[in-house]
């Protein structure tokens, strides 16, 4: 499987350069609305979204965009004049998150902003920019922060200051109506950050903390407990970090690239989002794309609902030649490369949810089986084993797939999986045991073929496993 590197996709700015002048807002903090205008990216047709053509918006401002080159690009804006009206417009543009749940921004951001005591004594909320990026085969996020970190920080002051002005706070502790900001990302994207964060004015108020790698430290609760305590482990699923998160502060964890797509609805408005992807699927979501040698990874802007197979084109490869695609990442599912638009939002067997925005291809020389018992034994590894069912199933699950993929003729093992698998989704305190399992029972269908050949004693792809 190769290693992802980092990335940057041409971009063709210069044909949207001149869309880009300075924007005014209202300035009025209960009905905040973005001036409709054209943004970058253009628009996309409507329909089976049978081929990229979508120009890029988020990497817009080009390679290692700085302060100056964001402006140009993007235009002059106060992100923290955005007042709670902002949140019923990113409900008007239906942007979701892009980190992998893919929940309404909208809502997410409501539960944090209604909660809290009200008045003096409210309690201040707290947002965190999450570009922690533990997934092996995901690199959009970091390749977001290196180039376009403004686009972020605009997002996530914005997004502070519609919290900050809401359930009766006032907005005059900071710049984001006194609530708290963090960017946490892994070490190698904390220099650009800083850098960004020192090249802006109010900068310094944000906060960086570092991001571990390991697969789970994105997880939300485990932003919060590493910033609160140094141990990025999630913690009880119910406790409500948007009534009590960060030292007991309301506490909203966005991803960065949602981030990066809240500043550009403010900006330009939700009918501007509206025009690239579906109606159910609006607006565009990075993706990180890798394959079979000589395939270079590469992070790809695409419009909503767009097909799986014009991805992979769009990425050089032919995916008649692909045996399947893990779409989602290591918490995704195995699809075969055609018919599937890549959504949250579509009927299942047509579409396949693009999680964290992660689409891997395996070539028809490498054994599906093996390639899934390679993941299995790293997120095997990367439980935090606080709970039972995690800890000892899914090394339990891994050992009988290994023996699968080695080549045992044990007709048992393939519904031993399947009931490790049952035994195991959904007991634990994240959601890492029901990722898994929901990735290797998609291994289980897709490459169905696969087992009865391993279990029979002999592999279908050359090369691969004998008896
Ligand atoms: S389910 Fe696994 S990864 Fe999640 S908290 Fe429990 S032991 Fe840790």
């Amino acid at each position: 499987m190769s290693q992802p590197r980092d990335s940057y996709p041409q971009t063709s700015q210069d044909n949207y350069q001149d869309s880009y002048q300075g924007r005014q807002h209202n300035g009025h903090q209960d009905a905040y609305t973005p001036v409709p205008r054209q943004g970058p990216g253009g628009s996309y047709r409507d329909g089976i979204q049978d081929s990229i053509r979508q120009e890029p918006r988020l990497l817009a401002a080009g390679p290692d965009a700085g302060w100056a080159r964001h402006l140009d690009t993007f235009g002059q804006w106060e992100p923290q004049a955005a007042g709670p009206g902002l949140l019923e417009v990113l409900a008007e543009s239906g942007l979701t998150g892009r980190g992998g749940a893919a929940f309404e921004t909208w809502r997410k951001a409501t539960a944090t902003a209604g909660t809290g005591r009200k008045g003096l004594f409210a309690a201040r909320p707290v947002v965190i920019a999450n570009g922690a990026e533990g997934e092996p085969l995901s690199f959009k996020d970091r390749t977001l922060l290196a180039h376009a970190p403004h686009l972020v920080i605009d997002g996530l002051i914005a997004l502070a200051a519609a919290l900050g002005q809401t359930g009766g706070r006032t907005s005059s502790q900071t710049s984001a109506g006194g609530t708290s900001m963090y960017v946490y990302a892994p070490a190698a994207s904390l220099p650009r950050v800083k850098q960004a964060l020192g090249e802006r004015p109010g900068g310094k108020k944000i906060r960086v903390v570092q991001a571990p790698e390991t697969f789970i430290s994105g997880e939300s609760s485990a932003v919060v407990n590493m910033i609160e305590n140094g141990t990025a482990l999630p913690t009880d699923q119910r406790r409500r970090l948007s009534e009590s998160g960060l030292n007991g502060r309301p506490t909203l964890v966005v991803n960065v690239e949602t981030l990066a797509q809240v500043a550009l609805i403010a900006r330009y408005g939700a009918q501007w989002f509206r025009q690239a992807g579906t109606a159910t699927d609006p607006g565009t979501r990075l993706v990180s794309v890798s394959g079979p040698a000589p395939t270079r990874d590469v992070v790809l802007e695409v419009p909503g609902g767009v097909q799986l197979s014009a991805v992979l084109k769009e990425a050089g490869m032919d995916p008649g030649s692909l045996s399947a695609v893990l779409v989602g990442g290591y918490h995704g599912r195995w699809v075969r490369p055609a018919d599937h638009a890549l959504t949250p939002a579509g009927a299942p067997g047509r579409a396949v949810r693009p999680g964290a925005g992660v689409i891997h291809a395996l070539d028809l020389q490498t054994c599906g089986i093996q390639a899934t018992a390679r993941i299995l034994n790293y997120l095997a590894g990367q439980s935090a084993r606080q709970c039972g069912p995690c800890m000892f199933g899914l090394p339990a699950m891994a050992s009988v797939l290994n023996r699968i993929a080695g080549g045992e003729t044990n007709p048992r093992l393939s519904s031993e999986l399947d009931r490790l698998g049952r035994l195991v989704s959904g007991r634990g305190a994240c959601r890492h045991p029901e990722g898994t399992t929901g990735m290797v029972s998609s291994a289980l269908e897709v490459f169905a073929a696969d087992f009865r050949a391993h279990l029979s004693g002999y592999c279908t792809v050359p090369g691969g496993v004998a008896a």
